[in-house]
């Protein structure tokens, strides 16, 4: 792609209205546009970071079986009185009514929409377990809609549902929810830590936030710092081995706010293993049994001719949100660098031609060098602009294409200035530069 050709209107300025690192380099480099309050449209760059992201959570969710649906986003009330939550739910639902003066809502999350489907397509417990899940957008009326797409009111998310016979099997999806939020954050180069949390609105019994360290972030968070060291690379998609992997991370007191008891918390964590900081939530599971499935009455036969409740949990993935999440937690404040991870870079690499009025040579060897890295399926930005060396850089360290190449007068031969943003320059053959990138890229 030629810089000259994007659609990126690039601020030079911070947006006043702009309070977090996150929504100001989004505004400054021009991923997002603010449509009105909370609600945003994406524009290139943005909507090509959140569509990687969104890929990959797709494929950890087929990895554990789940399947993926998709619900509307306009609801109908019926089933939301149903289950009683069209009072409940408050002033976040926004309510609308159709020409026939039907009461029709914009869906904040599915539980309702999905029992519903379920009840009237699945009676045996032949069919169970069931992982169903969505990427779609929700609304939710935010009293206090802020930091850009970070709480937004109009926002992205991957929602899925477990349907299970019993709790022990109900247990195993929830793990292996677990399982594939953990393997999510990893690809998204995110260390996520999931959390002991409240079950809220949604209600129910068990419940996880999944959480990563940012001083912005909205949650207050009381940990054992040991929690960080542990993986899951290990774990097998087996009920066992999935126990143990959440005991593991139980065995570590990890809180936000709503559950924190200082008593307990100076109790089981040592002085020098205690962390209090802040946090941004990009996930929420959450098991609760029959609360929607008796008041839906979403039931299954048993082997001996006996009908049950179906026992379910659900599942969150603040999808647009982590866009923003990814930059607080990867902004380099002090060089205004953005290094986006391999993963769901914008470009995996920019290649940086010196250009002046009468001389295009450097700009032809980096269409050469593009056409290298289009057979090996790496995405270039090329700025073909004639502005000067230092704007060039630091519109490059704005957009956080991972990789540059510097193609100046000094790039004469088969060797490339070549550098990882945010190190220093190597002088590479593009043979190499290639082997390294793709080589990255197979690590995701
Ligand atoms: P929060 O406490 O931040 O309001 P929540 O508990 O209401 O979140 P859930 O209902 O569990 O959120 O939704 C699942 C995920 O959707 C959250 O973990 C978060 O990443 C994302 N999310 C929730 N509300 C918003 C919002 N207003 N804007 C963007 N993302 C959101
Ligand atoms: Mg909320």
């Amino acid at each position: 792609m030629l810089l000259s050709k994007l659609f990126i209107p690039i601020l030079k300025n911070n947006p006043s209205e702009a309070k977090i690192k996150s929504h100001q380099l989004m505004l400054r480099a021009g991923m997002i546009k603010q449509a009105s309050a909370g609600i945003y449209s994406w524009l290139p760059l943005g909507f090509k970071v959140m569509k990687k992201i969104e890929e990959i959570v797709r494929q950890e969710q087929n990895k554990i079986g789940a399947q993926e649906i998709l619900m509307p986003t306009i609801q109908s009330s019926e089933i939301w009185k149903e289950s009683g939550r069209y009072e409940d739910y408050g002033e976040e639902m926004l309510r609308i009514k159709d020409r026939q003066n039907r009461e029709m809502l914009y869906g904040p999350t599915n539980e309702e929409q999905v029992t519903e489907i379920f009840r009237s397509s699945l009676k045996s417990y032949k069919s169970l377990p069931q992982l169903l899940y969505h990427i779609q957008w929700k609304f939710r009326d935010e009293i206090r809609p802020r930091f850009g797409i970070m709480r937004g009111r109009e926002f992205y998310m991957k929602d899925a549902y477990s349907f299970d016979v019993s709790d022990e099997d109900a247990f195993y999806s929830y793990n292996k929810f677990f399982l594939s939020y953990l393997r999510t954050f990893k690809r998204l180069s995110l260390t996520a830590i999931p959390m002991a949390a409240d079950t809220g609105p949604i209600g129910g019994n068990l419940s996880h936030e999944f959480i990563i360290l940012a001083d912005t972030g909205e949650s207050k968070i009381f940990t054992d710092k040991r929690i960080f060291d542990l993986n899951s690379n290990d774990t097998k998609l087996e009920k066992n081995s999935l126990q143990q992997m959440r005991k593991k991370y139980e065995q570590y007191y990890s809180v936000t706010d709503e559950k924190f008891n200082k008593e307990e918390f100076e109790k089981v964590v040592s002085e020098e293993n205690r962390l209090i900081t802040k946090g941004i939530e990009v996930g929420h599971i959450f098991y609760f049994g029959d609360k929607y499935s008796k008041a839906m009455d979403a039931s299954v036969d048993l082997p001996g001719g006996k009908k049950d409740f179906v026992k379910m949990g659900s599942y969150g993935i603040g999808v647009s949100r982590l866009v923003g999440a990814i930059i607080e937690a990867k902004y380099d404040d002090k060089n205004e660098i953005m290094k986006w991870p391999l993963s769901v870079a914008p470009y995996d690499i920019a290649l940086i031609p010196m250009i002046n009025k009468n001389d295009s040579s450097a700009l032809d060897k980096a269409i050469n060098i593009n056409k290298e890295l289009v057979k090996n399926n790496i995405d270039s930005l090329i700025d073909d602009t004639e502005e000067n060396f230092s704007s060039k850089i630091k519109k490059m360290n704005l957009i956080g294409a991972p990789y540059q190449i510097i193609i100046g007068k000094k790039s004469d031969g088969n060797l490339l200035e070549f550098k990882e943003i945010g190190k220093e320059i190597e002088n590479l053959t593009l043979a190499k530069i290639i082997e390294i990138i793709k080589k990255q890229k197979n690590l995701n």
